[in-house]
């Protein structure tokens, strides 16, 4: 068996990918150990990475170590390091040792997953993990797979609010617009705080952006109920159909935690889809103390929460809930003759196709599933604890500085917070910090104002990391002030 190249087949023979998958897994061990040797944030310019690299592609197949080489050589230093324990920016989007070994296992067994025929176990494993979830963060139990509800794995929120919005909108019409297109009389309703993919899902969901209601929020940037009743009353006086009410646990703004039974009961008086987006925050439910993010949760329609932001597990993992998969089903089936089958003929199987936008998918609920059973429950929440207490610390550090205040309430693991210099003195501050490399930290408005955002998520971000993050920006910004 030839070690060059390919050998005169081209392909990798088992020999070689055992070598070289030895080599990547070793090599991403190394990269854990030394990640923060790099800057977090990527220093190089527009174009830099693409420039550094051959303007066509290579007619005759190059070694794997030449190709490993150029990885260290020219894509590294194209990237934003966000499994740094330093990186505090956005939400987290952490990940874990069984998370990447789930994930490579699952491009091993390289399987689609469309219908259940067309690999069993990654439909049913990704069912029972599904059902494990609402144990371990006590969601409602409509949302199990074992009564007319359940729960499916999308690549992103965006995608399960989609799908919701998409449902919510079938159920107003009596699935009219999958048949007739859009009438233009369609209305969806959020806070004026929610994810910028509810504006994208009314976009793509033919309702139009000026359907969508941006609700008004009170001081702590929670959507007011009382302004969403009002304004789906004056709708519906105006001869126009709500369809859709959007909550979010979690504002990715402030961590705002919307009243969910407040705005469900508002939903149901109008008999409208209620779906809630706790991409993030979700995640903390894991602990029984942070439980009342999810009061009211029973009234919902739809549930999603990103494993992929604070789970540890690699992105892509969204996992979204349905209390009523028959709606989400009718929705989006669709059964053309080449995909019939025996068990989705006697309607014993589930098939994801029908749960979310594309036909194919991956084995996603491999890398989940590694992730629970190698943390247990107890990991899971011992990490989600001490995220949370760090990010606790580091208001307290605030609140007692003087120089600095919060500018948000701070639940769970977020902080919203800014010098009182003002916003190009904040502006400033930030960009000074993230250009040192020994952090990366990013902004929001609120109140009209410039505030940092200060996020604790990420795997290996122990208090070290925190303390020496608050001692930078408080020496940057008494530097920057007398300078
Ligand atoms: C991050 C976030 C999203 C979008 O997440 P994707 O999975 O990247 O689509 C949606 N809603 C909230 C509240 C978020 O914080």
């Amino acid at each position: 068996m030839s070690e060059k190249n390919g050998g005169e087949s081209f392909h990798m023979t088992p020999g070689e990918f055992r070598r070289w998958g030895r080599e990547v897994i070793d090599w991403i061990a190394d990269y854990q150990e030394t990640i923060e040797r790099y800057p977090v944030l990527s220093e190089v310019k527009p174009n830099e990475i693409r420039d550094a690299l051959p303007k066509k592609p290579p007619a005759r197949g190059e070694s794997f170590a030449t190709i490993l080489e150029d990885v260290k050589r020219v894509v590294l230093p194209g990237i934003t390091h966000w499994q740094s324990p330093n990186f505090f920016a956005y939400f987290p989007a952490n990940a874990s040792g069984p998370s990447i070994l789930g994930d490579l296992l699952s491009a091993g067994l390289g399987v689609q997953g469309m219908l259940w025929a067309t690999s069993p176990a990654c439909t049913e494993l990704e069912t029972l993990v599904l059902d494990w979830l609402t144990e371990m963060l006590a969601l409602p139990e409509r949302f199990l797979s074992t009564g007319s509800g359940g729960g499916v794995i999308q690549d992103t929120a965006s995608s399960a609010t989609l799908c919701a919005l998409l449902s919510g909108r079938e159920r107003a019409t009596g699935f009219s617009v999958n048949e007739d297109g859009c009438t233009g009389r369609l209305v969806a309703y959020a806070s004026n705080q929610a994810h910028s993919s509810v504006e994208k899902a009314a976009k793509i969901a033919g309702l139009g952006r000026r359907n969508l209601r941006l609700i008004e929020v009170d001081e702590n940037f929670a959507m007011r109920p009382d302004d969403l009743d009002a304004r789906i009353q004056e709708d519906i006086d105006a001869g126009l159909v709500p369809c859709f009410v959007c909550a979010t646990v979690g504002t990715t703004s402030s961590n705002a935690m919307d009243p969910l039974r407040d705005i469900g009961q508002v939903a149901a008086k109008y008999g409208v889809w209620f779906h809630v987006d706790a991409a993030m925050s979700g995640t903390a439910a894991l602990c029984e103390e942070y439980r009342y993010i999810h009061d009211g949760l029973e009234l919902a329609d739809s549930y999603c929460f990103n494993p992929h932001k604070w789970m540890f597990t690699n992105f892509d993992c969204d996992c979204f809930y349905v209390a009523d998969r028959a709606a989400l089903i009718q929705t989006l089936s669709i059964l053309p003759e080449y995909l019939r089958n025996e068990a989705t003929k006697t309607g014993a199987v589930i098939d994801y196709r029908d749960w979310h936008v594309p036909l194919g998918r991956r084995f996603r609920a491999l890398k989940l599933w590694f992730v629970i059973r190698h943390y247990g429950v107890e990991g899971l929440s011992h990490h989600v604890r001490r995220h949370v207490a760090l990010a606790q610390e580091f208001a307290s550090w605030v609140s007692e500085s003087g120089d600095f205040d919060l500018a948000a309430p701070v639940p769970l693991n977020l902080v919203c917070f800014r010098h009182r210099g003002g916003d190009e003195f904040n502006e400033a501050l930030m960009n000074r910090l993230n250009s040192s490399g020994k952090l990366f930290l990013t902004h929001t408005k609120l109140d009209g104002k410039l505030t940092l955002r200060f996020c604790v998520g990420q795997t290996m971000t122990d208090r070290t990391h925190v303390s020496r993050a608050w001692d930078l920006i408080r020496e940057e910004g008494a530097r920057h002030l007398s300078g």
